[in-house]
């Protein structure tokens, strides 16, 4: 175990990890209805497989794609299929998704239950797309396809960084769950066979770093799983930042981690693994961290995957103040909401209801060229000449900048002296520079 800190730039705003972080987690009760949208994953979207008015099973596989880059989606309710048609996403903006009213309580085990331990990789991939397995920091990559890297694999990360203010979700399942997570490690370990294997944690995760100890201790694998932990700064949980802290090793330009022969996955995804594997359970609940100082209950929640953010409200007892800003996923990175008729899809890492008190609504002002957005950018790029270009239309001047290895991470709005929307003209310049 040792602490390493190697990436360069980024920054250090308030946590707020402290409004939930000792809550532990609590199941919401099944809601009435759900909304399972049919695109969830970077890929081909998913079909439905229902009609309306069709009985469901919980776990049944509702929409799949024939694609390979895709990722089935599963009923999150036992109950009858009410519609299908396009809805609010909070991603997409809209997506077709499948409408199911509860009805009784039935499940259906989507996927076979197995041993794994006789279980090839091949089979265990196949059980890990048939369950829906995504990327749960966010990304929503199958998971699957990233378990079937073009390049071999000498190291694998379970990123276990969680930078983002307020989430707490991972920590949670950390400290409730390490056992499972660590069984789905090694279902990740048998498929891919790296020569090393790293746990990386920032420091102020205390309580979740003790529990690992000792549980790596008492399953034997203090000596097969090595965990680092990392000085808490932002954004440490980025897969290109996280690869240099602990490895070294600098993903370049335009490349991606199996390039340098990493792969990283996050936490839930190994849990979600395990609990596909070992009880051929699919994807259709997870954890996540409601919290902001909007709403009256604050905590980590394990929500079916389709309910509404207006039934997630109602079960927090409402709001203490209107939220000024309502995010899905964390204040730097996340998409913000603007109805609370949108479902959590398998991506929703944390639901925030933002208050005045929290957040800075100061009028953006020239760039005085301080430099500071350059300091921090932990991509190397200058934000300040990117965002220019974008705002002023310059596409033509974009790509010399290098705005694809921008990770959206936001250190450098954060830091910006004048509050320019330097991510808001980045994401243009990377749709449009040529
Ligand atoms: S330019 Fe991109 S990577 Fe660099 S700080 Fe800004 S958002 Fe982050
Ligand atoms: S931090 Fe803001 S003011 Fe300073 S150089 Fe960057 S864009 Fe300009």
């Amino acid at each position: 175990m040792f602490l390493r800190n190697k990436f360069s730039g980024g920054i250090h705003p308030p946590t707020y990890k402290e409004l939930t972080q000792n809550c532990p987690i609590e199941e919401i009760p099944p809601p009435q209805k759900v909304v399972i949208p049919l695109i969830q994953h970077i890929g081909g979207p998913c079909l439905p497989l229902v009609k309306s008015g069709e009985e469901v099973k919980l776990g049944q596989k509702i929409g799949s794609s024939d694609k390979y880059i895709s990722s089935p989606v599963h009923a999150s309710l036992a109950g009858k299929v009410s519609h299908i048609e396009d809805f609010n996403h909070p991603v997409l903006g809209k997506s077709p998704a499948i409408f199911i009213e509860r009805g009784q309580d039935s499940y259906t085990n989507a996927i076979s239950q197995k041993d794994p331990t006789g279980l090839s990789p091949e089979e265990l991939k196949k059980i890990i797309q048939e369950a829906g397995i995504v990327g749960l920091g966010g990304a929503g990559f199958p998971t699957h396809v990233k378990l079937s890297p073009p390049k071999p694999i000498e190291v694998l990360i379970l990123n276990a960084a969680e930078c983002e203010p307020y989430l707490t979700c991972d920590e949670r399942l950390l400290c409730e769950k390490p056992s499972e997570i660590l069984k789905g490690l090694e279902i990740i370990i048998k498929i891919i066979s790296p020569q090393e294997i790293f746990l990386g944690i920032e420091d102020n995760k205390e309580e979740a770093i003790g529990i690992l100890k000792n549980t790596l201790q008492a399953m034997g694998l203090t000596n097969k799983i090595k965990m680092v932990i990392l000085k808490t700064k932002y954004p440490q949980g980025g897969e290109k930042q996280l690869i240099k802290a602990i490895t070294g090793k600098e993903v370049p330009s335009g490349g991606l981690p199996f390039d340098v022969g990493v792969l990283v996955q996050n936490v839930q995804t190994a849990f979600a693994i395990y609990e596909a594997v070992y009880k051929g359970k699919p994807l259709y609940e997870r954890v996540i961290t409601v919290s902001g100082k909007a709403i009256k209950k604050r905590g980590n929640f394990k929500v079916r995957i389709g309910t509404l953010v207006s039934e997630i409200v109602e079960f927090c007892g409402g709001f203490i103040e209107n939220p000024k800003k309502i995010i899905f996923g964390g204040p730097m990175m996340g998409i913000a909401q603007w109805s609370l008729e949108v479902p959590v899809i398998k991506g929703t890492s944390g639901i925030l209801f933002l208050s005045e008190e929290e957040l800075n609504f100061e009028e953006p002002g020239p760039c005085i060229r301080c430099g500071r957005c350059i300091e921090v950018c932990p991509a190397k790029i200058m934000p300040a000449s990117i965002a220019l270009a974008g705002e002023y239309k310059r596409w033509n001047i974009v790509p010399q900048y290098h705005p694809l290895d921008c990770i959206e991470c936001g250190a450098c709005s954060y830091i910006c002296p004048t509050r320019r929307d330097l991510v808001q003209f980045i994401k243009l310049a990377k749709q449009y520079g040529k």
